[in-house]
């Protein structure tokens, strides 16, 4: 038992340096040692390789893509098509030759891409889409958008709602019984960004059957969990690469085999953000450096750390799927995102309360749709740079307000 022991001391000792190593390279956690970042979820800190590319690129050979003649111009383009098969390759594409990669601003521009250019014209009368009116709107609206675009043209699209079960999951069984002959996209979000659960998105493939459009919004799950589209199997997947430590204004539509040569028609539109594309490559390289699984268990644990200490203050309730980690394969299914509310102060102020102490958390209602939980509530949110001692200040500052 003491060698077992032994052999769990030396993995955590392991994985701390590991982490602390990853942590010494985030330029502003070292300039700031009394913020604690908790709201990745909203954008994530970059680390120096990504800053270093981008300065690197803009004072060496900065040029538009899919234009000029000249040797900066045409390794810009180069440069613009090897990022499409670097996220390919982040994304475990087991077809790469056929798939196609769009760059955009964003998740919340790369979903309403895929309803907008590739589904709103294909709809016809009496189609259907699958909307998950719990999760964050970024994937509700562009779905509404593509309706509303059938809708000018004559064309009357259903919307139905995509069933959940009581741990805020997707509930396969009765999406069974809604998809239909008719039933043309199926958006669905990999990590939920208010409760973090994993949505066990691999089941809505036997649930939907072969031919129908499955959407993934993998806005919370990039850099965050090992994506493999094969295991997934989706059509298309979308991630914001500011969210992945990338730029702000870079974000990803891939669009699987099934679909992608179709799409892919699509692959240039005016000039791309070169600066954010390479960022974005710089940022793919050091995640996968870093280890996604290993980011993925060291979040998870701070998630966990931080939802065992607010389950000894009464004042506060977790949102979601607390209770339940293990539900099913003994899979702990809460990634690094844990919402919570304070049972006498509001979240606003609470937002207020922790920031005067360097505590960066999310307070508000978190852009989810309809069907969530309405108020408002305090969301923690964690990435590789993030720290035990982080969430033992918030853990001690919750503390001091656990009364009311
Ligand atoms: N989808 C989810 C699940 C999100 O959490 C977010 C981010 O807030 C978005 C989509 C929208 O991402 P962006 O603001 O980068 O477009």
């Amino acid at each position: 038992a003491s060698e077992c022991m032994n052999s769990v001391a030396d993995a955590m000792s392991e994985l701390a340096s590991w982490q602390a190593e990853l942590r010494a390279q985030f330029p502003i956690v070292a300039a700031h040692p009394e913020i604690a970042y908790l709201d990745s979820a909203a954008t994530a800190q970059k680390p120096q390789p990504v800053l270093t590319a981008v300065m690197d690129y803009l004072t060496s050979e900065n040029a538009n893509a899919a234009r000029g003649t000249y040797p900066w111009a045409t390794r810009t383009t180069a440069r613009v098509e090897q990022a499409r098969d670097r996220v390919r390759a982040f994304l475990g594409d087991p077809d790469p030759d056929r798939s196609g990669v769009h760059f955009v601003s964003g998740a919340t521009e790369g979903l309403r891409a895929v309803a907008r250019d590739w589904l709103a014209p294909q709809l016809r009368d009496g189609d259907e889409i699958v909307v998950p009116y719990a999760d964050h709107n970024a994937n509700i609206v562009p779905w509404h958008e593509a309706a509303a675009l059938a809708h000018a043209r004559g064309v009357r699209v259903t919307l139905r709602a995509m069933p959940y079960d009581a741990a805020h999951d997707y509930d396969a069984a009765r999406l069974a019984d809604l998809v239909t002959p008719r039933t043309r996209m199926i958006a669905a979000t990999h990590v939920h960004h208010v409760y973090g659960n994993d949505m066990h998105v691999s089941r809505l493939r036997a649930a939907a059957g072969p031919g129908v459009p499955i959407c993934l919004d993998a806005a919370q799950s990039a850099g965050h969990l090992p994506l493999s589209v094969r295991e997934l199997d989706v059509d298309f997947l979308v991630f914001s690469g500011h969210k992945a430590m990338a730029l702000p204004g870079t974000g990803v539509v891939w669009a699987g085999n099934r679909r992608g040569p179709e799409y892919t028609q699509a692959g240039w539109h005016g000039t791309p953000n070169t600066s954010g594309i390479v960022s974005l490559v710089a940022a793919l390289d050091w995640l996968d450096a870093a280890g996604v699984d290993r980011i993925a268990a060291w979040t998870r644990d701070l998630g966990a750390r931080l939802t065992d200490g607010l389950a000894r203050l009464d004042a506060y309730q977790v949102l979601g799927c607390q209770g339940s980690l293990a539900a099913d394969s003994g899979v702990q299914r809460r990634q690094g995102i844990v919402t919570f509310r304070h049972r006498a102060i509001g979240a606003h102020d609470l937002g207020f309360i922790l920031a005067a102490d360097g505590l960066l958390v999310r307070a508000d209602g978190h852009c989810q749709g309809d069907q969530g939980e309405k108020t408002s509530s305090v969301r923690v949110s964690l990435h590789a740079y993030n720290t035990p001692q982080e969430i033992d200040r918030l853990l001690r500052r919750l503390a001091e307000l656990n009364t009311g």
